[in-house]
C-alpha cells in the first residue's frame, strides 16, 4: 500500500476548509492545511463578519435620528471611519487567531503559503516548492469577485475585497450590480455619509429574491438618499482630477470618489492545476462534485464556494463537515441543499426561507399567499416612514409552508427559526394553531388568517390569476 505525507491535504483555510480539516484530525486523520492570505477566509476576513460590523455602525444614523421619538436628545453625533477600521481589524484578526488555535489544538499542520495539486494524490506549496503527498485532497478554496463587464477603465474600479480597509468614507460611490453584495454596501455606505448611486443592469435590485421584497428593498434604498439607475450597463469608467466618470448606457455620467464593481464572484479554481488532475469544471470554474462532494477523481473533493453550489458560509461548513464525516468518520452524509435560509442585511432587513412566490407559482398547481404590510410598533414614535412586509407562501393542496419571507428589523433571526419549521414541513395550520408572542413583529406570521391571493397553475376560474413576469428582471 501506498504512504503518504498526511491523510488529507486541504487547500484553502477559509469556513470549509477549515471545518473539514478540524473534524478529520478529530477523526484520527494525519491532517496539512494551506492558505495563501488570512486563516478564516471570505467570511471572517472580508465577507460576512466584516460586513456584518459595518451594518451595526450604519444603523446608529437611525437610531440617534429615532430616539427623539422616545424623548432622547443626541446632539450632533459624528462618525470616523478609520476607528470602524481599525475596530474591525481587531476583530476579525482575534477571530483568526481564534481559526488557527483551534486547527493547532486538533492536530492539523498550517502552511501559509499557496497550494496547486500536482496530480490526485499530490501538492506543491508554492511558497517553498515543496511537494506534499496525501491519500486525499479536498479543494476549499472559495471563490474571488469578478471585475465585469470587461470595459475600458474597469481598473479603476475596486471589489469588495478592497472595501473594507478603504484609507477614508468615500464621500461619493457608485455600485455596480444589484445582487445582495450591492445592495448591502449600498445600504452601509449610504448611511455613513456617503453619497451612493447604484448602476443595474435589470429593473430592479435583488433578482432571484421573492417579487415584493425586492420592491421594499429598493424602495428602502431610495428613502435612504440612494440614487438608484435601473436598466443600464456601464461603457467606461474615467479618471478625473478628483474621483473618476462613469459613463452608462443610458443617463448621464455618474461621477463618484470610489467605483465599486459587486456584479458577482467566480470560483478560485484558476492556476489551481485542476487540469493536471484531471477534474473536472463547469463552464464557470467551479468544480463539479457529487452529493458528497467528491470530483470525478476518488482522490480530491471539493466544498464550499468553489463547487457554486449554495455559495453561503453555513453551506461551506456543513458541506466541509459532512466530507469529513463521510471519508474520516464512516458517518456517509450527502448535504441537503434544499432549504436554507438566506437574508440581505440590507435595512431593513430581508430574511428569506424556501421558494418565492414566483418560483411556486411555476412549480406548484394551487398556491396560496398571505401576506402583512404593516408599520412596526416602534415606528409609531419614531416617526420613521418604514414598512414590515411578510409574505407566507402555501401549498393550496397540501397546507405546506413552501416559503416564507419577511423584510423589516430583525428579519433574519426570524428566518433562521422560521428554517426549522419549513426544514420540518410544518404547514399552514401548524402556524395558525401556534401562540401568538406579543408585542412582535413575528406574532404577524401566527396571525395572517386572511388569503391574499390564490393561484391556480393553467386554470381560468374566478380566482385564477395571471401567472406571467411578476418582477422587472
Ligand atoms: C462581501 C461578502 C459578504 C458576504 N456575506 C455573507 C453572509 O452574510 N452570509 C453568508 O452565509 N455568506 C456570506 N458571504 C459568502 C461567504 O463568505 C462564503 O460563502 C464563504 O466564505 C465560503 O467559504 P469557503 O470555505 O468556500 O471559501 P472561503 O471562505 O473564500 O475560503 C477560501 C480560502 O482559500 C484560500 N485560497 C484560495 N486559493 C488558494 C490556494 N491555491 N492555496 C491556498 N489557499 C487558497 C483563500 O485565500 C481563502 O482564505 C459573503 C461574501 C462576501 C464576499
Amino acid at each position: 500500500m501506498a504512504s503518504f505525507d498526511v491523510d488529507l491535504f486541504v487547500i484553502g483555510a477559509g469556513s470549509g476548509g477549515v471545518r473539514a480539516a478540524r473534524v478529520a484530525a478529530m477523526h484520527g486523520a494525519r491532517v496539512m492545511i494551506a492558505e495563501e492570505y488570512r486563516i478564516g477566509g471570505t467570511c471572517v476576513i472580508r465577507g460576512c463578519v466584516p460586513k456584518k460590523l459595518m451594518v451595526y455602525a450604519s444603523r446608529y444614523k437611525d437610531h440617534f435620528e429615532d430616539s427623539f421619538g422616545f424623548g432622547w436628545s443626541v446632539s450632533h453625533p459624528t462618525f470616523d471611519w478609520p476607528k470602524l477600521v481599525a475596530a474591525k481589524e481587531k476583530e476579525i484578526s482575534r477571530l483568526s487567531s481564534v481559526y488557527r488555535a483551534n486547527l493547532a489544538k486538533a492536530g492539523v499542520a498550517i502552511e501559509e503559503t499557496r497550494a496547486e495539486v500536482e496530480s490526485g494524490h499530490s501538492v506543491r506549496l508554492c511558497a517553498t516548492d515543496r511537494s506534499v503527498s496525501a491519500k486525499t485532497i479536498l479543494i476549499g478554496t472559495g471563490a474571488a469577485p469578478v471585475l465585469e463587464p470587461d470595459i475600458p477603465g474597469r481598473t479603476y474600479a475596486i471589489n469588495s475585497n478592497e472595501l473594507f480597509d478603504l484609507p477614508e468614507l468615500p464621500k461619493r460611490m457608485l455600485i455596480i450590480g444589484g445582487g445582495y453584495i450591492a445592495v448591502e454596501f449600498a445600504s452601509i455606505f449610504a448611511r455613513l455619509g456617503t453619497k451612493v448611486s447604484m448602476a443595474v443592469r435589470g429593473e430592479n435590485v435583488l433578482r432571484g429574491f421573492d417579487c415584493d421584497m425586492r420592491n421594499g428593498v429598493r424602495d428602502a434604498l431610495m428613502q435612504c438618499g440612494v440614487d438608484l439607475n435601473f436598466g443600464v450597463l456601464p461603457i467606461r469608467i474615467e479618471k478625473l482630477d478628483t474621483g473618476y466618470r462613469v459613463t452608462l448606457t443610458k443617463g448621464a455620467p455618474v461621477e463618484a470618489d470610489q467605483v465599486l464593481i459587486a456584479t458577482g464572484r467566480r470560483p478560485n479554481t484558476k492556476g489551481l492545476g485542476l487540469d493536471k488532475a484531471g477534474v473536472d469544471v463547469d463552464n464557470l470554474g467551479a468544480i463539479k462534485v457529487d452529493a458528497f462532494s467528491k470530483t470525478n477523481v476518488d482522490s480530491i473533493y471539493a466544498v464550499g464556494d468553489v463547487t457554486n453550489r449554495a455559495p453561503l458560509t453555513p453551506v461551506a461548513i456543513r458541506e466541509g463537515h459532512a466530507f469529513a464525516d463521510t471519508v474520516f468518520g464512516g458517518k456517509p452524509e450527502a448535504v441537503d441543499h434544499s432549504t436554507i435560509p438566506t437574508a440581505v442585511f440590507a435595512t431593513p432587513e430581508l430574511g428569506c426561507i424556501g421558494l418565492t412566490e414566483e418560483v411556486a407559482r411555476a412549480r406548484f398547481d394551487c398556491v396560496d399567499i398571505y401576506a402583512a404590510n404593516f408599520r412596526p410598533l416602534k415606528a409609531t414614535l419614531s416617526g420613521r416612514a418604514e414598512w414590515t412586509h411578510m409574505k407566507i407562501i402555501v401549498d393550496g393542496a397540501t397546507d405546506r409552508v413552501l416559503g416564507v419571507h419577511i423584510f423589516g428589523q430583525d428579519a433574519a433571526e426570524m428566518a433562521q427559526l422560521l428554517a426549522i419549521a419549513i426544514k420540518m414541513g410544518a404547514t399552514k395550520a401548524d402556524f395558525d394553531a401556534t401562540m401568538a408572542l406579543h408585542p412582535t413583529a413575528a406574532e404577524e406570521l401566527v396571525t395572517l388568517r386572511m388569503r391574499t391571493a390564490r393561484f391556480l397553475r393553467d386554470a381560468a376560474g374566478p380566482e385564477a390569476r395571471d401567472s406571467g413576469p411578476l418582477c422587472a428582471e
